[in-house]
């Protein structure tokens, strides 16, 4: 297993890393980190959550320590842009985080509040600048900023900076750079206007790419339900007669299952739609069409028919019938909660269907709050969930805080595992 001492990096970072209880590099720092310590330019196409702010903070950090300048006002050595302030901050504190026994200065500048402040770290000389675009651009003009000196510029989010309008002003700044810099471009997705702005900007580089991993995104609010199988029908009933359960893709595992609902809702009076490989292409293209614009409030398909339904605003992921594997409940639920909305996803989960939810929990490290509050709850499957058959019934409604009971390493997954439960590669590290 590749260690972070491996990537090359020099004692003060791993101490750093070490406090922070990094114990194994994520996928895109063992690809990133020793390349970018060789000076070479990157594209880097990785979402938040990958561990890319240490990906590109410690080479960044280490070659500016290979090289001591003294800081001089308003001229930071590194600038990072992103497109908000929130993932600025974020990126700003890890470079405090990682470089805390390297003695660098840094601060971040963004708009929305006072500028007084930020001028004032500037004329004392930071090392390294992270800003958001609008408001760089106005200290640059105001003289409060230099970027002549910038020998390491970072664009984080790129494909977000361009969606919010930032491409001129980007452009612009990265105009006042020198030539002589390494540059690195990170973005989830690369369209086209990245790829453009890429090439604009990079000199001959390296493209490092984490697929989007076998993870299920935070933004993603799960729930598991302990319902017998015939009582799933009823269940689901109850939950649609919500209203803000507004655009809704239900899973089966077979096509029949999902004719079957299907059938039952609109016999319900629920306007339902069934997709799955039995239908014509056409049939399936109609029934997308009608579920995009709305038409129709649920989808119910199988998971070979989910494969190319990219519908933004579903705002319920229903695991009718769990899968077999845990990678298909992650390509499920990944279905809500997309373009940075937030969304909820629901699993049922019969008697038979427990080792199935064990699976998911296990590949996902998490545990999946369970949700009683619909009524149907069936405490024997739950208390089987647990490990623990004889336990008696949870009262109706309650949602269980804390560590689920027996086993103790069930613990919820929030704040657990020192906040990286979850995460991303965690998945992948264990499976490697
Ligand atoms: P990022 O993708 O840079 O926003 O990082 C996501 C989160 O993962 C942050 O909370 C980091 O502190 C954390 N993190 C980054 N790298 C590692 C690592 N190698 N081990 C554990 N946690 C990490």
């Amino acid at each position: 297993m590749t260690t972070f001492s491996d990537l090359g990096l020099i004692e003060p970072l791993l101490r750093a890393l070490t406090a922070e209880g990094y114990a194994v590099p994520t996928p895109i720092q063992a690809r990133a980190i020793p390349t970018l310590l060789t000076g070479r330019d990157m594209l880097g196409i990785a979402q938040t959550g990958t561990g890319k702010t240490a990906a590109f903070a410690l080479p960044l950090l280490q070659r500016m320590a290979a090289n001591p300048v003294k800081v001089q006002p308003r001229c930071p050595r590194a600038l990072v842009l992103a497109p908000t302030r929130e993932l600025a901050v974020q990126i700003a504190d890890g470079f405090k985080s990682y470089g805390r026994h390297l003695g660098f200065k840094h601060t971040v500048v963004f708009g929305g509040v006072g500028q007084g402040q930020q001028v004032s770290a500037m004329n004392a000389g930071v090392d390294i600048l992270v800003a958001t675009p609008g408001r760089l651009l106005d200290l640059m003009e105001q003289r409060h900023i230099n970027l002549q000196n910038v020998e390491f510029l970072v664009l984080d989010e790129a494909d977000r900076m361009l969606d919010m309008g930032f491409i001129r002003d980007v452009k612009v700044i990265v105009s006042k750079v020198k030539a002589q810099r390494q540059t690195l471009l990170f973005s989830a997705t690369m369209p086209e206007a990245v790829m453009s702005l890429a090439k604009g900007i990079l000199k001959e580089y390296d493209r490092v790419e984490v697929t989007p991993p076998a993870t299920t995104v935070e933004r993603i609010e799960q729930r598991v339900m302990f319902v017998a199988r015939d009582d799933k029908k009823k269940l689901l009933n109850v939950l649609l007669a919500d209203k803000t359960v507004s655009r809704v893709l239900i899973f089966t595992r077979t096509k029949h299952a999902a004719n079957r609902v299907a059938e039952h809702l609109a016999k319900s009076g629920i306007p339902a739609d069934a997709i799955h490989g039995n239908k014509s292409q056409n049939a399936r293209q109609r029934t997308l069409q009608l579920f995009k614009a709305g038409k129709t409030r649920v989808l119910v398909a199988t998971d070979i028919a989910a494969r190319g339904i990219d519908v933004d605003g579903i705002s319920h992921v229903i695991n009718y019938e769990l899968p077999a594997e845990p990678e298909s409940y992650v390509h499920r639920i990944g279905r809500t909660a997309r373009a940075g909305s937030s969304g909820i996803a629901i699993a049922f989960c019969d008697a038979d269907e427990v080792g199935d939810l064990r699976a998911i929990e296990r590949a996902t490290r998490q545990s999946i709050p369970v949700d009683t509050s619909f009524g149907f709850h069936a405490a024997h499957i739950a208390a089987r969930m647990q490990g623990n058959p004889s336990q008696g019934p949870r009262p109706q409604g309650q949602k269980p805080q804390g560590k689920r009971g027996g086993g103790g390493n069930r613990g919820r997954r929030s704040g657990g595992g020192g906040g990286r439960g979850g995460k991303p590669w965690d998945n992948r590290s264990q499976a490697a």
